[in-house]
C-alpha cells in the first residue's frame, strides 16, 4: 500500500508573526520555518502504518519554493521512503495545491493520502477535502483514529459533540486532527541518512496544472493592541471601576 503525505512549509508556531510594512502579507525575512503541525501527524501515521506492516511506501509532498525541501528532508527523517518537490515560488491557493497533489495521485496512483486538517499560516482547512472532490476519493477529515483491513479504512472523526467512524473504501483522502498522534522526534542518525533518500523536483508547469489564483489578498494587519491593565488598590476601589468605568455590574 502506497502512501503520499502532504507537508507544507509554515512559520514555526513559536514565532510571532508580523505583517510587512505595507501590509501586503506576512514578513517571512528571517523567520524560523518549519513542517506544519497537522502534517508532522500525517507523517508520524504514514510512518507508523509502514512500521506495522500496512504501508510499503510513504511518499512526502510538498508545494512551494526550493527551500520546502527542508521540510521534506525533515519527513525523510522521520521515516518516509522519498520526496517529491513541487517547486514554485507562487504563493498558491489550496485549489492550486489541491490540484498539484491530483496531478501526484494520478502519476503515482496512492492507496491513501494523508495531510493535515489544515496548515496553520492560513489557517484554510480547504486542500484535503478539495483534492478528495477532484480525485473523486472519498474523504475521511479531522482523523482522531485511522485503522485499515481489507481494502477500506475505518476513519474515526472529531465532530461536535463526540465521535463518528465513517468506513471508506480505498484510495481515500486523510486529514489529520490534534490527537491521532503524538509525532516522534528525527534522531540524529536519521537526519544523515535522510540526506540520502531520493527527493525528486517537478514543477507546476510539468504537472499540467493551472495554478492562478481566485482570491486576491487585500491587506494583512496586526490585531489591535489591548489597552494595559492597571492594578487596584483594594476590593472598594475595584468594585467602584468595575459599577462606575466599566459599568459591568
Ligand atoms: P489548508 O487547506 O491550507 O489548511 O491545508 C491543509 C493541509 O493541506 C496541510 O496540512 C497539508 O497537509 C496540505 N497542504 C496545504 N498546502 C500545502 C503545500 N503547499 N504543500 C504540501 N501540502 C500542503
Amino acid at each position: 500500500m502506497k502512501v503520499l503525505v502532504a507537508v507544507k512549509r509554515v512559520v514555526d508556531y513559536n514565532v510571532k508573526v508580523r505583517p510587512l510594512s505595507d501590509g501586503s502579507s506576512v514578513d517571512l525575512n528571517n523567520v524560523k520555518m518549519s513542517i506544519n503541525p497537522f502534517c508532522e501527524i500525517a507523517v508520524e501515521e504514514a510512518v507508523r502504518l509502514k512500521e506495522q506492516g500496512v504501508a510499503t511506501e510513504v511518499v512526502a509532498v510538498s508545494v512551494g519554493p526550493q527551500q520546502a525541501q527542508e521540510q521534506i528532508r525533515t519527513s525523510l527523517a522521520l521515516g518516509a521512503d522519498r520526496g517529491i518537490l513541487v517547486n514554485t515560488d507562487a504563493a498558491l491557493e489550496p485549489l492550486a495545491i489541491a490540484k498539484c497533489l491530483k496531478a501526484l495521485c494520478d502519476k503515482e496512483s496512492p492507496d491513501l493520502v494523508i495531510l493535515g486538517k489544515q496548515a496553520i499560516d492560513g489557517d484554510n482547512n480547504q486542500t484535503g477535502q478539495m483534492l478528495a472532490a477532484l480525485a473523486g476519493y472519498p474523504q475521511g477529515t479531522f482523523a482522531s483514529e485511522v485503522n485499515i483491513a481489507d481494502g477500506s479504512v475505518k476513519v474515526t472523526r472529531e465532530v461536535d459533540g463526540g465521535l463518528q467512524t465513517v468506513d471508506l473504501k480505498l484510495p481515500v483522502v486523510v486529514t489529520t486532527d490534534l490527537r491521532l498522534n503524538e509525532p516522534r522526534y528525527a534522531s540524529l542518525p536519521n537526519i544523515m541518512k535522510a540526506k540520502k533518500k531520493p527527493l525528486d523536483t517537478v514543477t507546476t508547469d510539468e504537472l499540467g496544472v493551472d495554478i492562478a489564483p481566485r482570491t486576491q489578498l487585500l491587506k494583512v494587519e496586526p490585531p489591535a493592541e489591548r489597552a494595559a491593565g492597571i492594578i487596584v488598590e483594594d476590593v472598594a476601589q475595584l468594585m467602584d471601576k468595575l459599577r462606575n468605568e466599566a459599568k459591568v455590574i
